[in-house]
């Protein structure tokens, strides 16, 4: 069949087999020309195949040298409905690694639930024997909770007051304001039950427990804080407080892991396009008016740079590794600067349908967008007949 992007909302509901490898490969060659690291040795990525998750796995591959298990929620094509990107993104995935010689093996399911945790400790005796680096990467809406059957969704959403601001529909470049209402105290727990701590802190239980991870391994969980144009529904929110939540189990985990010398981080990482990001109001704007200012300056990272300087800089540089006053690893560094800000900020204060395209690199965020599902991409031929039953070398 012939694959053509098909938007609902926000999100895109097909995805291109071959378009999301080509994604995977300009990782993997971006990672290849730099120089290598020496790091861990069996990885496991929960929330790999897509945005920040997938950069780890393949640095963790293609930088380290490493062996993965790949953990994520993703389906397989299914008569005329193409797979998800994450699917085609990690079938490509672990041919690459296969070719380099490498283990790789990937679980669909629910990380949340007890019965992924339990196969994936399977795996990793079978397999790997034990893991020296988790990384923790799950962006979801909803979670069951594994003991008590409760389903948690998360909403995005201010505390205490209503928030207005400028957002964008970035298929149609129409600024409009945004006004959200604050959250109830039951939104706000079940947020931090979703994108807080808890699971993060029951795998690592689960993986200890069984005896699978080494003694110095180190886990590492994603979070961000960002400006002052986006506190209010973002840092100051509901999914601020879930990531408080997160960062709270870092310090936990941390001293957990320690007592055999491992250790525990939350990264704070930059805005990037992601299928999680896009459906957060306001925030697609701002990233188009960052990306501007950052491109502008040669300051511009996606999510592998980002990976790989959290890898080479940061958490394998051959010493210790840095961290802010509150312990967070910091690669919103640059996007933070000062001056970025100052110009995000005036920016922000002049945008509007008329100039947003000019002002700000929406075009680039749309594109972008796209390109998460495989479509857009140059070298891909989209009129070409393509059978979107692609196989994941080692699922289990
Ligand atoms: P993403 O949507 O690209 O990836 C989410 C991953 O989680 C996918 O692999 C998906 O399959 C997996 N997943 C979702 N539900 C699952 C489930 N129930 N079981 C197993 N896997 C599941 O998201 P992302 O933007 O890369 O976000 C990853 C982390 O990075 C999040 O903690 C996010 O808050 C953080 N982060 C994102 C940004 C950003 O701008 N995108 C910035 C800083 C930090």
């Amino acid at each position: 069949m012939m694959i053509k992007p098909k938007t609902r909302g926000f999100i895109c509901t097909t995805a291109h087999p071959q378009g999301c490898a080509s994604q995977v490969q300009r990782q993997i060659d971006y990672v290849k020309g730099q120089p290598s690291i020496s790091g861990p040795r069996n990885v496991l990525v929960v929330g790999a195949s897509t945005g920040y998750g997938l950069a780890s796995r393949i640095v963790s591959a293609f930088s380290a040298g490493a062996n993965t298990i790949g953990v994520y929620f993703d389906k397989e094509a299914e008569g005329s409905r193409t797979a998800t990107a994450g699917w085609y993104n990690s079938a490509a995935f672990e041919s690459a690694a296969a070719e380099a010689g490498l283990k790789s093996y990937s679980i669909v399911g629910d990380a949340f639930s007890d019965d992924v945790k339990a196969k994936t400790i399977e795996l990793i005796r079978e397999e790997l024997g034990k893991v020296d680096l988790i990384v923790y990467s799950v962006a979801s809406p909803r979670r069951t909770h594994p003991k008590t059957g409760e389903i948690f969704s998360s909403v995005i959403k201010p505390l205490g007051d209503v928030y207005t601001n400028k957002t964008v529909n970035f298929h149609t470049g129409d600024v409009t304001e945004a006004t959200i209402e604050p959250a109830t105290e039951d939104e706000l727990r079940q947020t931090i039950a979703v994108m807080g701590g808890e699971d993060w802190q029951m795998w690592i239980d689960a993986l200890q427990a069984a005896d699978v991870l080494a003694e110095d391994a180190t886990t590492v969980a994603y979070s961000y804080i960002g400006p002052s144009i986006t506190h209010a529904v973002y840092r100051d929110g509901t999914i601020g407080a879930a990531k408080n939540d997160l960062e709270a189990t870092a310090h936990r985990l941390h001293e957990q892991l320690g007592a055999t010398g491992g250790r525990a981080y939350v990264s704070v990482n930059k805005a990037l396009v992601t299928q999680s990001s896009s459906a957060i109001p306001v925030v697609p704007l701002y990233i188009s008016a960052l990306y501007k200012v950052m491109k502008e300056r040669g300051l511009h990272e996606g999510c592998i740079e980002q990976m790989y300087r959290m890898f080479s800089d940061r958490l394998y540089n051959g010493g210790i590794t840095p961290v802010d006053e509150r312990g967070l690893i910091r690669l919103d560094d640059w996007e933070m600067k000062p001056d970025i800000q100052e110009e995000v900020a005036k920016l922000w204060a002049e945008l509007t349908t008329e100039n947003v395209y000019e002002l700000s690199d929406l075009e680039g965020y749309r594109k972008e967008f796209f390109g998460l599902f495989g479509f857009e991409l140059d070298g891909i031929d989209y009129e070409a007949e393509t059978d979107p039953d692609v196989a994941i070398p080692h699922l289990r």
